[in-house]
Order: structure tokens, then C-alpha cells, then sequence
């Protein structure tokens, strides 16, 4: 079977006020040495993929990607295509910054077979990127799109965020546009959450993070749904919109509940019915790698109750909704017997439709998604 490859970059150049990914910023003296112990994890493990069929998508993620210097990033790209069995319509995707790339990173990436780039720009207003503790400014957002295609990538995304502090509805729509303008094929929309922990979760302790009314947010969360559409993006994910067939197929991976594999601090894996991650701790990856033990910190079965929720909740954010068949088959239980009350009342309220073929959220259930998610817990 085919499967998704994940490798993870904790590096950034600064923290971002909303962020709690695994990335830390002032780490560059540990790039080399990542990157040393992160190529090694690839080769190490590539043989024993090579049993589990090929990688059909490969995403480089973070932290930030590029804000490896360009010749250890190409070094971990060259030694994932050298030592990981790859199928021939390979989806490769970077994750990049827009503060971090110029046209020769992009060049190199294309150069060396990645043919997806997903832009961090989440706002093209330069004082809310500011606030937010951006590093780049929107003509930095620009740029990065046009060094893309520059370079012959041709599918490129852009990360957009709403519901940010000082953020109107007029900023939101000014995003929009420059997104149309740059002829980006995919967007990603996230709403802020303010996670506990962060330079944010104080600001709104202090009472200083000033963000949108709910029912701004609101607004903001309609608008996205109703306009991008209208330009030709098709919403084929709760927050993931995308022209043509450009669909990021690494993640649809992880909402149709395909295994994945994970290399690098925090990365997790998903197969066989185990879920594994490495450990967070950049230090304590490198150690374990150079002294040849695993970096696995956590591992845990997935069992079959928790693997129903998984199945339904992942395939539910997906606009196809849940396969009846695939789970029949995967299961050997209709949905209906275990779920029939939550249909129901899921139906009633709107939230969800069936066809002869799945069971799928409206778009009304789209927005409530949280409370649909719910009803599927066992
Ligand atoms: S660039 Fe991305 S990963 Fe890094 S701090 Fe900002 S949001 Fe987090």
C-alpha cells in the first residue's frame, strides 16, 4: 500500500505570538547536526519502507523548512529521494517562509523534484503580520509565489489566517485578493486559536490581544466559505480550498486514513495500527540517532474504538465525507448499527447528508464541525 512521508524541521528564525508547533527559534548551531541525524533516521529506515510499498506524497514540514541554510536543506531532499521508495507521480511539498526563501531556494527545490510549495503568508497586511510576530512582509509573500514559479513549481499554496488580532473584514478581503492576484492554486484558511502557553495566551490574560468580536470572526469564517468558490477553489476540506484537481494529496492521506511515516524531532507515524512520535527534544533526537537508538518517545495501539472515532471524525473534515463502503470493509460493521442515533439527530439538525455512497457534512456542519465531530465519539 502506499503511504505518506512526513519529515519535520523544528527550526524557525523567530517565534510566532500564536505559535505551540515543535519549533524553536536561536537553534542554528544545531542545524547541522540535525540535519546529519535526520538523513541518517531516512537511510536507516528506507529499506525497511521499501516492504511497505512506495511513498506516494513526501512534505517537508515545521518550524520552518527554509530557514535551513539551502545546502543542508537540498541534503535532506536528496537523501529522502535517494533512499525512500518513491511512486512516479510522487507529490513532494516544502513548507516555506516567506522571510526565508529567495529565488535560488526555490530554485533548488525544483531543481531537486519538489513540486509543491506551501507559503506560510497568513495575512498581507504588514502591521498585522508585524503584530503577529511574522518575519516577513506581504511584498516577501509575493515574491516568494513569483520565485516559485520562476523556478517551474507550479503548484503553490498559501497558508491565510482569520480572526487575528486588529484583523477587519476589509483586511481579510485585501488577502483574498492578493491571493487571486498571485494565481496561487491551493489555500489553507485557519481561524486564530489562541493556544495555552503562547505569547498570545498571556495577551489575553493581560486583556491586550484585542482580537475580532465572535461575530466579526464569524463573518470572517462565512466570507472565506462563500468567496473562494467564486474564484474557482473548491472546498475539499474543512479548511482547504483548491483549484482543479490541486488537492494537497499528502493530507488527504491523513483524512483517509492511510499510513504515514515520520522522520525527524516530533514526527509521528501511523501505521500497522500502532502510532508512534520521536521525541520532541532536538537534543535528545540527535543523541539518540548518533548513538544508534531509536528516537521513539511515545508509541501506543490504536485500538478499534479509537480507530472508528479517527476514521469517521478525519474523513467527516473531508467534503466527500466517510466511504460507507470503506468502512463496512475496514470494520466489518455498517455504520448504521453503531451510529444510527447520531445519524439521525446529526440529519435533523442539518449538519450531515447521505448519499448511496457516504455519509457527508453540509456545509452547515462544516462550520459546526466540533459538535459533528462529537457524535461519533464511542
Ligand atoms: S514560522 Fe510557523 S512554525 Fe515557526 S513560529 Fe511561526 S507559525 Fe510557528
Amino acid at each position: 500500500m502506499d503511504y505518506g512521508v512526513y519529515i519535520h524541521i523544528p527550526f524557525c528564525r523567530k517565534k510566532c505570538g500564536y505559535c505551540d508547533f515543535p519549533s524553536v527559534a536561536g537553534h542554528e548551531a544545531d542545524m547541522e547536526s540535525y540535519t546529519e541525524a535526520l538523513c541518517a533516521e531516512l537511510a536507516a529506515k528506507g529499506e525497511q519502507l521499501a516492504s511497505q510499498g512506495n511513498a506516494a506524497t513526501i512534505y517537508i514540514g515545521g518550524g520552518t523548512p527554509t530557514a535551513l541554510p539551502v545546502p543542508l536543506l537540498a541534503r535532506v531532499i536528496q537523501t529522502a529521494r535517494a533512499v525512500l521508495p518513491t511512486a512516479e507521480d510522487l507529490e513532494f511539498t516544502v513548507e516555506a517562509n516567506p522571510g526565508t526563501v529567495t529565488l535560488e531556494t526555490m530554485t533548488m527545490l525544483s531543481a531537486l523534484g519538489v513540486n509543491r510549495v506551501s507559503i506560510g503568508a497568513q495575512e498581507f497586511n504588514d502591521a498585522i503580520l508585524k503584530r503577529i510576530g511574522r518575519i516577513h512582509t506581504a511584498q516577501d509573500i509575493r515574491d516568494a509565489v513569483r520565485w516559485a514559479r520562476a523556478a517551474l513549481i507550479v503548484n503553490v499554496s498559501v497558508d491565510l489566517m482569520y480572526g487575528l488580532p486588529g484583523q477587519t473584514m476589509d483586511d481579510l478581503q485585501w488577502s483574498v485578493g492578493s491571493s487571486m492576484d498571485l494565481a496561487v492554486n491551493h489555500i489553507s484558511v485557519y481561524g486564530l486559536t489562541v493556544e495555552n502557553g503562547t505569547p498570545f495566551a498571556r495577551e489575553q490574560e493581560n486583556g491586550t490581544l484585542n482580537l475580532p468580536s465572535d461575530e466579526a470572526e464569524e463573518e470572517m469564517y462565512d466570507y472565506l466559505a462563500e468567496t473562494l468558490p467564486k474564484f474557482g477553489f473548491r472546498r475539499y476540506e474543512i479548511s482547504n480550498y483548491a483549484r482543479h484537481d490541486f488537492t494537497c494529496r499528502h493530507n488527504l492521506g491523513y483524512w483517509q486514513d492511510l499510513p504515514y511515516f515520520g522522520f525527524g524531532a516530533a514526527a509521528h507515524s501511523y501505521h500497522d495500527g500502532r502510532r508512534t512520535a520521536n521525541t520532541r527534544d532536538i537534543g535528545a533526537y540527535i543523541r539518540a540517532i548518533k548513538n544508534g537508538e531509536s528516537p521513539t518517545h511515545t508509541e501506543e495501539t490504536v485500538t478499534r474504538e479509537k480507530h472508528i472515532e479517527e476514521f469517521c471524525f478525519l474523513a467527516l473534515r473531508t467534503a466527500t465525507g466517510i466511504d460507507r463502503e470503506k468502512f463496512a470493509k475496514t470494520f466489518e460493521q455498517e455504520m448504521e448499527s453503531l451510529y444510527k442515533k447520531s445519524i439521525d439527530n446529526l440529519k435533523a439538525k442539518k449538519y450531515l447528508e447521505e448519499t448511496p455512497t457516504h455519509f457527508r457534512l453540509t456545509p452547515l456542519g462544516m462550520k459546526f464541525g466540533n459538535q459533528a465531530f462529537s457524535s461519533f465519539l464511542l
